[in-house]
């Protein structure tokens, strides 16, 4: 039979993908192609010769000029067939474990012979067999590994030709050689070509790293991992690697080169930059152009130098120009501010010339002289912000001496200043510093010294004083005098206060025989109080004594007088003790309320009003040397940095240990000023319950508060911590401490606005002080601030209503907070409202809903948070009265016996008393793991407790008894039991 008609030659080495013709990057080292021999092949057949049944056998052929051999064997009528074809010996490369076999044949169909043999087969087998050489013409079948069966995939009838190509994979090959053999068991078959090939991937340049050719695939190897090398003046961190697939292809390559600085990628090489380029680093970036005012090198520049007389910063990128050095500032001008300050604003202008940098920073130096002799002033002067790295064109430097000249020199910096002196010493450069000599002459406020009678009638009396120190002063000294009587009734008490331009006074239409109360202070010339004061006691005459002695001539003038009276002002203040009146002040119209006594006359005063918080500062806190502060620990975090615990040492002074707030790095001048007005405020107050200013420290660069240390820390923490350690007698002491510390400061009119357990401190005796009293805290420390419309930020849990509403903030409204710490600290630390929201916090208050009491919260002190709680703020207990009924609590240890009961007509709805959706619980797991308790449900149903209606029998004791012993968590079951009761109830809402 001739199979080979029609055979066309065929395409291999490409294929189609997509409909696009590519080019394989795979090569194919072929080791054995029958085709191509072109002569004799010698391959063994078996058996051998058998005459008739004769099996495989080779014909020669030609096609298109070219001759050919092929195998064919066609035994189709014979039974039992074994007819063996076995290539010649086929010599493997080392590395190839994995190769093709590619087979074109033909098959005839068994149906296509006129008598179907029942014999006829459509198939062959290929085997293989390894061996480290030639066998010669040894042949034992046994020897050989089955690969394949070989089908066609179009089986040849007739009339028609049809070729198949199939192609398979021997691995594992170890040995130096194998065997190919094909097995005939009876079908038509005739071998055309048999091309036995293994695929490498090629040599190649990727990513700048060329990685050898390498043969495809291995034992068992998918992916072939390859090292490769980065081509010449090329750098690579990670050794380059590429992965060969089985089919001959790169893949995943690892570890990129990049040129070396210097050099640029060009075409798979890396190319020196040319002269006038550089490149500063490894990278696959192009060569850039030299930047300005820099020399301009050979090839392969890695830098550009700077050109004599210019600079880079370290800061500055290798790539970037170079500077030269700024000029001198210009303008530079001294305006006074406050003499009496002994301050002083410099300012001038940006250099002309900046050296082409932006970095452009201001330093002050200072010479102070008296007479001829002149010397640095060191730290002997203040500077606002500070007097060197400054970035504005101004400062202001206070602390200065009258009388003394000063000379100020202010010199322009920028990042290549210091860089240009170290490189060229002595080399000239343009002049940065301009200098400016100022002097000042004021006069610290003067002092009162003595104060006494001229005169005295029995309406009048005339006073004067004396001012220390003598000598005459820039401008005329104003006094402030304030009197009123001695023996005031206090329910009702007058002060005058006089502004006057003299150290005399003459004041009428006094009562007669009456001894009043005079105190007398300078005013500085910024018209707040400055120096000290001095207070007397002058009386009237008794009625019928005229004049006292004849000096009233000096005084001839009375009040109202011309010349003598600056400004008068009269403040006429009633203070109505009517317990019961409905009108209650706020820290706005209590800036002038009087206090039991004259002296002092303790009014908060709020550090803003101070034109320069600074002063305030000064005026209310001790300034510290900080080399008297050891910070040994961070024992919290404020609003403006770290909170320490550390030791006070000031000389001749006990130790102490104390808490030292820090003002974090890179404030700015707003920041410093609202930092330090907490202790403004709190270096006013003295008092066993509110936290103890120890002092500042101001002058240096670092700010520092330093007040008592505290150490059980913050209420909040220090109750949930003990939860349920405390007895409620020690509870209503801490309420009691607290609430004294409130009733001062509300004296003073000081409206604190964040009172909260948080904001409590508690020391190792458990005394707890009031804390927190910067200006913007309320607004932006607290983190239960919440920002309202209008842009401020308020805890609205512990906030009145009013407040909440329209900033009423008032000693009222810190009563009502006082009434949410006291339920905080009977509730352990608890969060008031739970996880309700801050509007359904509003809601609920809104709806006269309060807060139920806690558990084991004694009825008399629950009854007192309700009434902290009141909507109308006139009707809300004062601090007074708070303090005496703790007081009285506190005496008589049997009122705090009696504990106060579930309330649901006024007590808001507890969290988790019913499904997400409104409904009942089904069961009381449901239930447990609403209130995140369902630890607990084994226990619940260990004791039989397996229905909510048990559940809802459920006293205090039985939750105990059931086994759950945590206050916390008896609190949460017990709080939603009572909820759940509320619920099934229906009862109105009363409004408290
Ligand atoms: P503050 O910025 O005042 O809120 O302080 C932050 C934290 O530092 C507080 O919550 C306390 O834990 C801690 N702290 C502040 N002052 C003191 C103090 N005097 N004694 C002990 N701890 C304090």
């Amino acid at each position: 039979m001739d199979f080979l008609a029609g055979i066309r030659p065929l395409l291999f080495s490409y294929v189609l993908i997509n409909g696009i013709l590519i080019t394989l990057q795979t090569k194919e080292e072929v080791l054995l192609d029958m085709k191509a021999t072109g002569g004799e092949l010698g391959w063994l057949t078996w058996p051998v010769d058998q005459g008739e049944k004769s099996g495989w056998e080779v014909t020669q052929r030609t096609l298109n000029g070219s001759q050919f051999y092929t195998y064919s064997v066609c035994n189709v009528g014979e039974r039992e067939q074994d007819n063996w074809l076995r290539t010649t010996f086929i010599q493997r490369r080392p590395s190839a474990s994995r190769v093709f076999v590619e087979l074109q044949f033909i098959v005839r169909d068994c149906n296509s012979f006129d008598a179907t043999s029942l014999t006829c087969k459509e198939t062959f087998n290929l085997f293989t067999s390894e061996a480290d050489a030639d066998v010669g013409t040894t042949f034992r079948k046994g020897q050989f590994k089955k690969v394949a069966t070989i089908a066609p995939d179009e089986i040849t009838g007739k009339n028609d030709l049809r070729i198949n190509t199939e192609t398979r994979v021997v691995e594992n090959l170890s040995r130096k050689g194998f065997y190919l053999a094909f097995q005939d068991i009876g079908a038509c078959v005739a071998l055309l070509s048999t091309r036995v090939y293994y695929k490498t991937c090629p040599a190649t340049v990727k990513s700048l790293a060329s990685f050898p050719e390498t043969v495809a695939g291995g034992e068992n190897q998918a992916l072939r991992e390859v090292s490769g090398a980065c081509v010449d003046n090329a750098i690579s961190e990670e050794l380059p690697r590429i992965y060969c697939t089985v089919d001959g292809e790169w893949v995943v390559p690892v570890g990129q080169c990049q040129c070396k600085p210097g050099y640029e990628e060009v075409k798979d090489t890396c190319q020196a930059c040319q002269a006038g380029f550089f490149k500063a680093e490894a990278s696959n970036d192009k060569c850039e152009p030299c930047p300005a005012n820099t020399q301009k090198l050979d090839s392969r520049a890695l830098v550009c130098p700077c050109m004599d007389g210019f600079y880079r910063a370290p800061t500055d990128p290798p790539s970037g120009p170079c500077s030269g050095l700024p000029s001198a500032p210009r303008d530079l001008t001294a305006t006074t501010t406050q003499l009496s300050a002994g301050k002083l604003l410099l300012s001038w202008n940006p250099p002309e010339d900046t050296g082409g940098r932006t970095d452009i920073t201001y330093s002050i130096e200072c010479q102070r002289c008296e007479g001829i002799v002149c010397q640095s002033c060191g730290e002997k002067i203040r500077y606002e912000p500070a007097n060197t790295g400054l970035t504005d064109t101004k400062v202001s430097v206070s602390e200065l001496d009258a009388h003394l000249n000063y000379t100020f020199s202010v010199e322009a910096h920028s990042g290549v200043s210091v860089f240009a002196v170290e490189a060229a010493p002595r080399a000239p450069r343009p002049p940065s510093t301009s200098a400016l000599t100022t002097s000042l002459h004021y006069t610290d406020p003067p002092k009162i010294t003595t104060m006494r009678v001229v005169d005295r009638t029995s309406t009048s009396l005339a006073l004067s004083w004396d001012v220390s120190p003598r000598r005459i002063q820039p401008r005329p000294i104003r006094y402030e005098l304030t009197y009123r009587k001695k023996d005031d009734n206090l329910d009702v008490t007058t002060y005058t206060v006089l502004i006057l331009e003299k150290n005399s006074v003459q004041i009428n239409e006094l009562a007669q025989g009456t001894a009043y109360l005079f105190r007398v202070q300078a005013l500085t010339s910024d018209g707040s109080p400055g120096g000290s004061s001095i207070e007397e006691q002058f009386e009237t005459l008794p009625e019928g004594r005229l004049t006292q002695n004849n000096t009233a001539v000096i005084f001839g003038a009375a009040v109202g007088g011309a010349a003598m009276l600056f400004i008068v002002v009269v403040v006429l203040f009633l203070r109505r003790r009517k317990r019961n009146s409905h009108s209650r002040q706020g820290p706005e119209d209590t800036y002038f309320s009087s206090s039991e006594q004259l002296k002092p006359l303790k009014t908060y005063v709020d550090p803003h009003t101070y034109e320069d918080p600074n002063i305030a500062v000064l005026k209310f806190a001790t300034e510290i040397h900080p080399s008297h502060i050891t910070k040994q620990k961070v024992i919290g975090a404020g609003e403006f940095g770290e909170v320490y615990r550390g030791i006070l040492k000031v000389p001749a002074r006990k130790e102490v240990a104390v808490a030292i707030k820090t003002l974090k790095p890179g404030y700015t001048e707003k920041q410093r000023q609202d930092f330090l007005s907490e202790a403004s405020i709190m270096g006013q107050f003295s008092h066993q319950n509110i936290i103890r200013l120890e002092g500042v420290v101001t002058k240096f660069k670092h700010a520092m508060i330093v007040t008592e240390y505290m150490e059980n820390g913050a209420l909040d923490r220090y109750l949930r911590d003990h939860d349920g350690e405390f007895p409620s007698f020690q509870l209503v002491g801490m309420l009691h401490g607290i609430a004294a510390g409130m009733k001062y400061l509300s004296d003073m009119s000081y409206v604190h606005r964040d009172l909260a357990a948080r904001n409590i401190l508690v020391n190792n005796t458990l005394e707890c002080k009031v804390s927190d009293f910067g200006l913007s805290r309320v607004l932006e420390d607290d983190p239960e601030g919440t920002y309202t419309t209008s842009g401020g930020k308020i805890p609205i849990r512990w906030t009145a209503p009013e407040a909440i509403a329209y900033r009423k903030f008032t000693s009222a409204s810190d009563v009502w907070s006082f009434g949410i710490v006291m339920w905080e600290v009977m509730a352990f630390g608890e969060r008031p409202y739970w996880d309700m929201s801050n509007h359904e916090v509003m809601k609920a208050i809104n709806e006269a809903f309060r807060l139920p009491a806690p558990m084991d919260c004694p009825s008399t002190v629950y009854q007192l948070m309700l009434q902290c709680w009141l909507q109308d703020r006139s009707k809300r207990p004062r601090f007074g009265d708070i303090v005496n009924l703790l007081d009285k609590l506190l005496r008589s240890p049997d009122s705090l016996k009696t504990i106060a009961d579930f309330d649901p007509r006024v007590s808001i709805r507890l969290p988790s008393t019913s499904g997400s959706d409104g409904s009942p619980f089904r069961s009381v797991s449901e239930w447990l793991e609403s209130i995140k308790m369902s630890q607990y449900s084994e226990n619940f149903t260990c004791a039989g407790v397996v229905t909510m209606d048990q559940v809802l029998q459920m006293k205090n004791e039985d939750i105990k008894n059931i086994g759950v012993r945590l206050p916390g968590h008896l609190k949460r079951i017990a709080y939603s039991i009572l909820g759940l009761k509320d619920q099934t109830s229906t009862l109105s809402v009363f409004a408290v």
